[in-house]
């Protein structure tokens, strides 16, 4: 019963909680793989961030650098410092003179121009003589600011409602930013710790120190030029919408005065926001193609399940096409770039006010514009991944050598740089696309190995402890079972001796026959009593390891006889045939009475088992170099499968004579132990036609041997 419960606590404890364990770790070995993609998702993502963050600043500092170099072209004498510009600086291409009123003063019309400028003129001349608008970009999120930082709101709502009031101060709201970085003081540091990391981040210094940064400004001025007179500047902030001369719409622009700090940090969380929030991105999609405006592909196609999971950022451009005049573009700062289609390929055409109203600008040289982007990004080739930038044409503009060629329009997740260079993207490839479930399929296995050792360890460990457990309460069942034999054994013979002193008392003229038999009655009693005692001490000494033998050489036929004549009469009393056959003197080297202690446990044990047929013989032969002392009877006899298991210390086996004799079950325990000490054995055999044949074997005295021979 009591197993049962400690089989049921360890079930419960153990074996439940190790299974439970195992599945869940099994489990979360399925979703490794979500996990691993999940992980290079986001680090590649803020890589791919920080490099389009890299490139927009570049095409800020390649503005500067322009505005920098761009000659003074005033008076008529224009020529020859345009075209010494054009030599001096390899990213001038096509260079350009507009009059205060947008007249094109150079490139000279005449057949005398070069083949480029005859092209530049052709492709150009209207939208730089203000004739015609040229399509620029716009970040959907800034147009529609309005629609999305209701959302942002209603979010924050819902955030602020969830949340307690101290965690709340913690998420900074739409107006704790506004208020942060709205202080002179607060810089990069307020934003970039108050915002979500994206991209805008990057250039967040530059915004924040520059109190006019308008959305729609159409100029790109560096960060590193303080000092230049563009206080129109606009921002190099390269997700603020002012890059790349694209202002997003007429009203921000007329809006623009001392109040457009917080316009400008409402714009760049109208883009953070837009970029978190994949619902907020649908709805602004969805409208922006419901009020007709032009909405655009991107490029490339990032599988990252990221992206997979949001197919609107996934597919559509963050970009939107309106129209301006030069005229609007060129109002709204001191110099720029303004990225213009022809067809489908890419120009910039760069632009610079002066003094005069004039417009000094030149159509920017592709190859070495493309040669300094690509030596902005960072190292394109880790073992993970490569990095790249992919142009309007979805081509890679720098890959590592030997590269193996791949779909370079379906990255691992990428993200497009900004009204600055539209449709061109920032782009990271896995180096080896197995790889993320080749990591996946390791980390599985090792949780899978770990669960075995754990399953093994816990099923072995809780197996050996129940066995012990079991073990030991066998053990105390035994014992148990031991006390009380051994109170019976010692009461009855008691009881008996009493008995008789008390028929001796009463009745003083007793029968002498009869008296002669209560003796004898009590010295039989007072013997087992003895013998039991001697067991039991014995067995405490076995135990200790304490027993000590006093060895010599002995005749172990004679010490059977003696044993069998000192019971005969007693076991003839009560009507056993007693046989002795010792023909040979046979020598052992013994300790004699642990000798007679076994022989008397022997036969004593074939008088309690024996209650029918009443025969008991003592047999000691000599066979080789072994001599056997066999105690045999025709009682109840040893069930083959217990013969070996009544040698156990309490062991008595189960069957209803035994529980009817009274007896510890050490007797057979300390007889074999005996027969080991001296480097012999007992064991139990079966006889024909019934009863039991106990072998004791012990080596012949060697001395003996020798004589024999
Ligand atoms: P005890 O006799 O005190 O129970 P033993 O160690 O002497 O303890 O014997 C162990 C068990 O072996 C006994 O309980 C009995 O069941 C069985 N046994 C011993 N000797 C005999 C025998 N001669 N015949 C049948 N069974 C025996």
């Amino acid at each position: 019963m009591k197993a049962r419960y400690i089989g049921i606590i360890f079930v419960a404890a153990v074996m439940v909680p190790s299974v439970l364990l195992s599945v869940l770790s099994i489990r979360s070995a399925g979703r490794e793989e979500a996990y691993i993609e999940k992980q290079l998702t986001t680090t590649l993502l803020a890589e791919v961030t920080h490099a389009a963050s890299l490139v927009s600043s570049g095409v800020s500092g390649i503005a500067a650098e322009l505005h920098a170099s761009a000659p003074s072209a005033s008076g008529q004498s224009y020529e020859a410092a345009l075209l010494a510009w054009k030599r001096r600086n390899p990213l001038v291409g096509v260079p350009y003179l507009l009059s205060a009123g947008n007249r094109i003063l150079w490139p000279p019309a005449e057949s005398s121009s070069g083949e480029d400028e005859r092209m530049f003129l052709q492709l150009n001349s209207d939208f730089l003589s203000g004739k015609a608008a040229t399509p620029v970009f716009a970040n959907i999120a800034v147009v529609h600011k309005e629609q999305v930082l209701a959302e942002a709101r209603r979010l924050d709502e819902s955030l602020r409602r969830q949340e307690t009031t101290a965690d709340v101060k913690s998420v900074p709201t739409e107006k704790t930013i506004v208020q942060e970085l709205a202080r002179p003081e607060a810089g990069a540091g307020a934003q970039s710790e108050a915002a979500a990391p994206t991209r805008s981040q990057a250039a967040a210094p530059a915004e924040s120190q520059e109190p006019s940064a308008p959305e729609g400004s159409p100029a790109l001025e560096p960060p590193s030029t303080p000092g230049t007179p563009s206080s129109l500047g606009a921002p190099a902030a390269p997700r603020a919408p002012s890059a790349g001369g694209t202002p997003s719409s007429p009203e921000e622009s007329a809006t623009r005065d001392a109040s457009s700090v917080p316009e400008s940090l409402e714009s760049q969380r109208a883009i953070d926001t837009f970029e978190q929030n994949p619902a907020v991105q649908a709805r602004v999609y969805k409208k922006a193609q419901a009020q007709g405006e032009q909405l655009n592909a991107r490029v490339a196609q990032p599988t990252s399940k990221a992206f997979r999971e949001a197919p609107a950022a996934a597919s559509e451009s963050q970009y939107i096409t309106t129209s301006r005049l030069m005229s609007q573009i060129a109002s709204q700062g001191e110099y720029g770039i303004i990225p213009r289609f022809i067809g489908e390929k890419l120009t910039f055409l760069f632009w610079s006010r002066q003094g005069d109203g004039r417009i000094i600008g030149c159509q920017i040289a592709s190859a070495a514009f493309r040669l300094r982007i690509a030596g902005i990004l960072p190292s394109t080739y880790s073992p993970v991944r490569i990095l790249t930038v992919l142009d309007e044409s979805g081509t890679p503009l720098a890959t590592p050598p030997g590269a193996a060629p791949r779909d370079w329009r379906r990255p691992f997740v990428s993200q497009e740089i900004g009204e600055s260079l539209p449709r061109w993207e920032a782009a990271s490839y896995l180096t080896d696309p197995g790889s993320i479930s080749a990591q996946a399929r390791s980390a599985s296995a090792v949780i899978w190995i770990l669960v075995l050792i754990l399953f093994v360890s816990v099923a072995g460990g809780g197996t050996m402890v129940l066995t012990s457990l079991y073990g030991e309460m066998r053990l105390a069942q035994k014992k148990a079972s031991f006390v009380a034999g051994v109170s019976h054994e010692l009461k009855t013979p008691l009881t008996s001796i009493s008995l008789f002193i008390d028929l001796l008392r009463r009745s003083r003229r007793t029968d002498p026959r009869k008296r002669d038999r209560y003796l004898a009655l009590m010295a039989a009693e007072t013997e087992r009593l003895g013998r039991l005692i001697n067991n039991v001490l014995d067995f405490s000494s076995l135990e200790k390891g304490r027993k000590r033998y006093s060895k010599r050489r002995v005749d172990l036929a004679r010490i059977a006889s003696e044993v069998v004549e000192g019971q005969r009469v007693r076991l003839e009393g009560l009507g056993f045939t007693v046989l002795c056959e010792a023909a040979e003197r046979v020598f052992v080297d013994a300790d004699p009475e642990a000798m007679k202690q076994v022989l008397i446990n022997l036969v004593s044990n074939g008088e309690k088992y024996s209650p029918e047929q009443k025969e008991i013989q003592v047999v000691v032969v000599r066979e080789e170099a072994v001599v056997a002392a066999h105690v045999r009877d025709r009682g109840i006899g040893v069930a083959e499968s217990d013969r070996e298991r009544i040698f156990l210390e309490f062991v008595r086996v189960d069957d209803s004579l035994s529980a009817r004799v009274p007896g510890t079950g050490l007797g057979l325990t300390i007889a074999r132990r005996i027969a080991r000490d001296h480097g012999g054995n007992l064991t139990c055999a079966g006889r024909d036609g019934g009863g039991s044949d106990f072998v004791l074997e012990l080596p012949a005295a060697s001395g003996d041997l020798e004589e024999q021979e």
